[in-house]
């Protein structure tokens, strides 16, 4: 059974195995918990960054797709970039959301991580509405099968927190 938990707060303050980051598809960082994760994270997780888009990812990563480098000096062994969708009022990108918390779980259960932090991903810059964004992150992984033992939502406001805890009753 993977416990679900919440915090709010910080994602960059929490000591997890891996701490995901709602990336955007250059991963070279911006605003949003990204911007903060390269700030307090230090410059070895935008050198990782830079290999995979000069590597495996020269075109961007896919939305929905997750990859995993160093976490720096964070407290963690690993973040997991994740590519969430822009909110759109006329099509239905929910799978691509969905797909965010599988890969990022995928990833997890391969590198070993036990422990994931997750922000609301999506919930900032791309406008998803974080109630809805709140039923598609805890559904998902409540339907993935996975070796992580914790998955810790983290929210950095009062309004998501509520979200996530009405979502997880
Ligand atoms: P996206 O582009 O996927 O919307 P953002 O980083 O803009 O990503 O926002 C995703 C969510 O992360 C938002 O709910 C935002 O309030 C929250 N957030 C921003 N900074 C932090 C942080 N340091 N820790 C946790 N959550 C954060």
């Amino acid at each position: 059974m993977t416990a679900l938990t919440l915090a709010l707060g910080d994602l960059t303050r929490e000591h997890a195995d891996a701490l995901v980051n709602a990336a955007n598809s250059g991963l070279l960082g911006g605003g949003g918990v990204g911007g903060a994760i390269h700030r307090r994270g230090g410059p070895a997780i935008l050198a990782e960054c830079r290999a995979l888009r000069a590597g495996r990812y020269a075109k961007g990563l896919p939305t929905g797709r997750a990859v995993a480098t160093t976490a720096g000096d964070l407290d963690a062994r690993w973040v997991i970039h994740t590519v969430g969708p822009v909110w759109s009022a006329t099509e239905d990108r929910s799978a691509l959301l969905a797909s965010c918390h599988r890969e990022s779980l995928r990833v997890a259960g391969e590198l070993g991580a036990r422990t994931v932090a997750f922000p609301a991903i999506s919930t900032g810059v791309y406008r998803w509405p974080v109630d809805d964004a709140a039923r598609i992150a805890v559904d998902t992984v409540r339907n993935t099968p996975t070796s992580v033992d914790e998955v810790r939502f983290v929210l950095f406001d009062e309004r998501a927190y509520e979200a996530f805890a009405r979502r997880i009753g």
